[in-house]
């Protein structure tokens, strides 16, 4: 006899949504996650966008968990070695409910979510590093650890970005047994003890408010492309940056760099002046939406979140917690609906994979799937900010020259650069095709 309806691997945001939804409809669930304690290797910016855990968990769930402060405020903004670009937006209504986007803080919020999944009657194990996949003819049976088989009917696998469990699957065939460069970013984040007095006055919000920055890095040396964030916690700052794999090659050591000019730049030090770094960690990103992995479920397993390659950046915000959340929750169903039929084939679990494409989730990776176009566009990292930064200082600078028409100033700066208004006019064009 089977041990388990399912085991659920990893307790991130997508293994701990699927282990709560079993666990809550009566299905025996065993979740389990290498880090000890659960959350301790898990890395966000981080802002919970979207409304899934309020469908999951009910429409107060924040109450109960361990957020930092809703987001209230939003800027987008352009950097270049000493100047900045932003476009701010601030919503008086976000400060309430139904609140858009929690900033969070992973290491508390992921040992709550999987202290839900207890109550609701499932089996957490902290510390347990699964090896593989249990197969007997064709089929999975469970999971490999330490030489033991833990069996169950299906396993759902939420092992996150660089998942273990698809590689040995032949899951990530163009390149054996990592991310493909090209469909991944590095992401590398900082966590400043500031207090919450100082995170107050700097930011002129109060403790019902927060702030959640992005960046275009636009000073970065070569062909490196990066951007940054800068969200406020409770008392503490989450500062990173995100850089594209592919374009850190041959370029040794500079993502520590980068990150450290990131930190030092004037727009972000005055922010951060007098803080502690408290931690300091990196994560892979996965960035090749719907061709990330050719498969997300088979005899016995679905495969969810990161690890299915549900995460998303449009360079205003990066999403994957909600995806994974809504992905999770969906393999989930099928489990039940399979539990249900007695029946844990590829054809009955295929049904996760109509569950999705119903979805919102597949949607957008479908409408977006020409972002990378925009968002590692070299023009938007490098040239746009130097053209924006060209731009102003010459119309707000005044000194003994005759003022020229803003048309001229553009024009001037353009050739500078070595762009013309083609270039431009098809950016544009992509870009509003795709955002
Ligand atoms: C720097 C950075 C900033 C980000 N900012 C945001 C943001 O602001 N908003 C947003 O929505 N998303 C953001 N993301 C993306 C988001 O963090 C992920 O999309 C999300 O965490 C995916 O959840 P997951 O459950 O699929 O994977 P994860 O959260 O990575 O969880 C995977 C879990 O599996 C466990 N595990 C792995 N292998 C094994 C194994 N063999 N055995 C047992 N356990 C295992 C890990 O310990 C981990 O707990 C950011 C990511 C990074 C790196």
């Amino acid at each position: 006899m089977d041990e388990f309806d399912a085991i659920v691997v990893g307790a991130g945001m997508g293994g701990n949504a699927a282990a709560y939804r079993l666990a809550e409809k009566g299905a025996s669930v065993l979740l389990v996650d290498r880090g000890k304690p659960i959350g301790s290797k898990n890395l966000s910016g981080g802002v919970i966008w979207g409304h899934e855990l309020d469908k999951l968990l009910g429409s107060d769930w924040y109450k109960e968990a361990p957020v930092e402060r809703p987001v209230t405020r939003k800027g987008v903004n352009m950097l270049t070695e000493d100047s900045e670009f932003s476009i701010g937006f601030e919503r008086e209504s976000w400060r309430s409910p139904p609140y858009k986007g929690w900033i969070v803080l992973r290491a508390k919020t992921d040992p709550w979510f999987a202290s839900k999944v207890e109550e609701a009657g499932g089996m957490v194990v902290e510390g347990v590093n699964v090896e593989s996949l249990a197969w007997e003819d064709g089929q999975v049976v469970g999971v490999e650890q330490a030489g033991e088989t833990i069996r169950s009917n299906a396993v759902i696998i939420a092992d996150g970005a660089n998942s273990r469990l698809s590689i040995d699957m032949g899951l990530r065939e163009d390149t054996g047994d990592q991310i493909p460069p090209h469909a991944g970013a590095l992401g590398i984040k900082q966590i400043i003890d500031l207090g919450e007095d100082r995170i107050n006055e700097r930011f002129n919000i109060d403790n019902g408010a927060g702030v959640a920055h992005e960046y275009v890095c636009g000073w970065t040396e070569g062909e490196v492309m990066a951007g940054g964030f800068l969200y406020t916690n409770k008392d503490t700052i989450s500062l990173g940056i995100v850089i594209k794999i592919d374009s850190l090659w041959n370029q040794e050591k500079v993502s520590h760099r980068i990150m450290e000019e990131f930190r030092t730049h004037p727009s972000i030090a005055k922010y951060i002046e007098g803080g502690k770094l408290a931690e300091y960690g990196a994560h892979l990103i996965p960035e090749g939406g719907l061709d990330y992995v050719p498969r997300r479920y088979g005899p016995g397993w679905c495969m969810v979140g990161d690890a299915a390659g549900f995460c998303f950046s449009n360079g205003m915000v990066i999403q994957g917690m909600n995806y994974a959340v809504g992905s999770g929750v969906r393999a989930a169903e099928t489990v039940l609906e399979a539990k249900q039929a007695g029946d844990f084939s590829a054809k009955k679990m295929s049904s996760y994979k109509r569950a999705l494409q119903n979805s919102y989730i597949w949607k957008d990776f479908e409408r977006f799937s020409d972002m990378e176009e925009v968002v590692w566009n070299p023009r938007f990292h490098k040239t746009y900010p130097q053209l924006v930064e060209g731009i102003f200082t010459e119309m707000f600078t005044q000194d003994e020259t005759p003022k020229e028409k803003t048309r001229d100033v553009v024009k001037e700066q353009m050739k500078r650069l070595g762009i013309s208004p083609f270039t431009i006019g098809k950016d544009a064009f992509t870009a509003g095709k795709n955002l």
